[in-house]
C-alpha cells in the first residue's frame, strides 16, 4: 500500500473533539499503510475567529500599536479548551499545554517587537502565521498518541533555505523536493506536518494566500512523487464536489469522480473547490486527489482525476457566480476594428482590471467583471474609445463537463432550459476548450437558472 497524504480543513480540527475524530481517522488509515496528515490551523466556527485570522488581527494592531492581546488569549483559551478533550493522558497533556503557553509567548515577543517597530515585514508575518499549524499539528500528534498511535510531529516552518530569495516555478520545484525529504514516513508512526511552510520570500499569504495548507499538502504529495503517493486526501465539512451547490439547488447530488479541468473551471466560475496552485501541482505528478468529509468518513467523496475515457455524462455540473458587472464599450469609429480592441484591453491591462467572459463584434465590445470597486475609474479610461455602458447585478451561470466536447446540442439544450424558466440571457461564452458553457444573466434569476439547467442535463426525466 502506498503513502496516504491526508490534509485537515481547519474546521475539521476546530475543537478537541473534532481532534479527536480527526485522530480516529487518522489512526484507522494508518492501520492499512503509511500515512502523512497535513493540518491547518485551528477554526472553531467561523473562518474570521479562526486561529489565522486572529493572528493576521493580531498582527495588524501590532502594527499600529494598538493592543493585541485580546487576540492572543483567545487563542490560547481555544488551544486549552480542545487539549482537554483531545488529549487524556496526563504526562501527554501537560507536554502539550507547555507548548501551547511556549508558543503564545513567543508570539506575544514577537508582536511586542512589532508593535515597538511598528513595521511588519513578510518574514516577519510568516515568523507569526506558522504558529497556528505549529499549534494545530502538535494537537493531534499528542491526540493519535493519546489513542495508542505513534506520532512524529513534524514543522516545515524553516523548511525554505535562507539563500532564497525569489519566488518562481523552480523554487516550488526545489522546495518540494526538501519538503518530501522531511516527510518520509516512518514505517511504525504517523507523520503529522504543519500545513505552513516558511519562511516564503516576499510572505506566503503573498505567494499563496490563504489556503496554504492544501498547498503544503500538494506540495509534499508531489515531491514524493507517484511511486509512493496512492493519493492526496483533502478533509472538508463537505461530502465532496456536487452537481451544483446544494444550498441552492436541492437536488443535487455529489459527483464520485471529477477531472482536474472540470474542477478548475468550477473553482474560477464560482464554486470554491482547491485552490488551482494546488490541483495543478498534484495533477502533473499524476496523484489522485479525494475529496472527504471528516463527518463522514465512511464515504467515498469526490476522485479528482484525469478524464482518460469519453465520459458518461454530458454536463457534470452546473454553477453560479453573483455578483458580475457587465462593461460595454461602443467604438465611436475612430478605431478601426483591430486598434479598437487593442486599445480597450491595453487600457484594462494598465488599469490592472482583471474580466472574465468577453463577447465582440467590430463595433463593441462587452465583458464582465467580479469587482464593481473602480467602475468610475473604469469608465474615464474607456472613454476615449466609445461610449461606456455599466450593467451591475448580474451573475454567469457556467456548465461545465469534459462529455460537451463530443455532443452536438448542448448550447442548445441549456438555452432552452434557461428561456422555458423564464430566464433571459444577456451574454454566451464558449472556451475553445469546449468543456464550459457560460451565460450572464441577472442575479435574481440565478437560482431558478441553476436549477433549469440542472433539472435539464443531470437530473433523469
Ligand atoms: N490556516 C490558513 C488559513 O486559514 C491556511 C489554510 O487553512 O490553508 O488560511
Ligand atoms: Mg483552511
Amino acid at each position: 500500500m502506498g503513502i496516504v497524504v491526508q490534509k485537515f480543513g481547519g474546521t475539521s480540527v476546530g475543537n478537541g473533539e473534532r481532534v479527536r475524530n480527526v485522530a480516529q481517522i487518522v489512526a484507522a488509515s494508518f492501520r492499512k499503510g503509511p500515512v502523512i496528515a497535513v493540518v491547518s490551523a485551528m477554526s472553531g466556527g467561523v473562518k474570521s475567529e479562526g486561529t489565522t485570522s486572529l493572528i493576521l488581527k493580531a498582527s495588524r494592531a501590532a502594527t499600529q500599536g494598538e493592543p493585541f492581546q485580546e487576540a492572543l488569549k483567545q487563542i490560547e483559551d481555544d488551544h486549552l479548551a480542545a487539549l482537554e478533550t483531545a488529549v487524556s493522558t496526563p504526562g501527554l497533556r501537560a507536554e502539550l499545554e507547555a507548548f501551547v503557553r511556549e508558543e503564545l509567548t513567543r508570539l506575544s515577543n514577537l508582536l511586542e517587537a512589532i508593535a515597538v517597530l511598528r513595521e511588519l515585514s513578510p518574514r516577519s508575518q510568516d515568523l507569526l502565521l506558522a504558529t497556528g499549524e505549529r499549534l494545530s499539528a502538535r494537537l493531534l500528534a499528542a491526540s493519535l498518541q493519546d489513542g495508542g498511535t505513534e506520532a512524529v510531529y513534524t514543522d516545515l516552518s524553516d523548511v525554505v533555505d535562507e539563500g532564497e530569495r525569489e519566488i518562481d516555478p523552480a523554487f516550488f520545484t526545489r522546495l518540494q523536493g526538501k519538503m518530501a525529504e522531511r516527510c518520509t514516513p516512518q514505517p511504525d508512526a504517523v507523520t503529522v506536518v504543519t500545513g505552513f511552510f516558511g519562511i516564503a520570500p516576499g510572505g506566503l499569504l503573498h505567494a499563496v494566500g490563504r489556503g496554504y495548507s492544501d498547498f503544503t499538502a500538494a506540495m509534499i504529495a508531489a515531491g514524493l512523487g507517484r511511486k509512493q503517493v496512492e493519493e492526496l486526501q483533502v478533509w472538508k465539512e463537505v461530502d465532496g464536489i456536487f452537481t451544483a451547490d446544494p444550498r441552492r439547488v436541492p437536488t443535487a447530488r455529489v459527483l464520485a469522480r471529477i477531472s482536474p479541468t472540470e474542477a478548475a473551471e468550477l473553482t474560477y466560475f464560482g464554486s470554491e473547490v482547491l485552490h488551482p496552485f494546488t490541483m495543478e501541482r498534484v495533477v502533473s505528478a499524476d496523484i489522485p486527489i479525494r475529496i472527504k468529509n471528516t463527518f463522514k468518513p465512511e464515504n467515498d467523496g469526490t476522485l479528482i482525476l484525469p478524464q482518460r475515457e469519453k465520459p458518461a455524462a454530458r454536463v457534470t455540473a452546473v454553477t453560479a457566480k453573483r455578483g458580475i458587472t457587465i462593461v460595454t464599450v461602443q467604438s465611436n469609429r475612430m478605431y478601426n476594428a483591430y486598434g479598437f480592441l487593442a486599445g480597450v484591453f491595453q487600457a484594462l491591462a494598465e488599469m490592472g482590471v482583471v474580466v472574465d467572459l468577453v463577447s465582440t463584434s467590430e463595433v463593441s465590445v462587452s465583458f464582465t467583471l467580479d469587482r464593481e470597486d473602480r467602475l468610475d475609474r473604469l469608465r474615464g479610461g474607456l472613454e476615449r474609445f466609445g461610449t461606456v455602458d455599466v450593467e451591475t447585478g448580474r451573475a454567469i451561470l457556467s456548465m461545465v463537463g469534459e462529455g460537451m466536447k463530443f455532443v452536438p446540442g448542448t448550447a442548445g439544450q441549456m438555452f432552452s432550459a434557461l428561456g422555458s424558466a423564464g430566464v433571459n440571457i444577456e451574454m454566451i461564452s464558449q472556451g475553445a476548450s469546449e468543456i464550459n458553457i457560460s451565460c450572464v444573466i441577472k442575479e435574481e434569476d440565478t437560482e431558478a437558472g441553476l436549477r433549469a439547467v440542472h433539472r435539464s442535463f443531470l437530473e433523469a426525466p
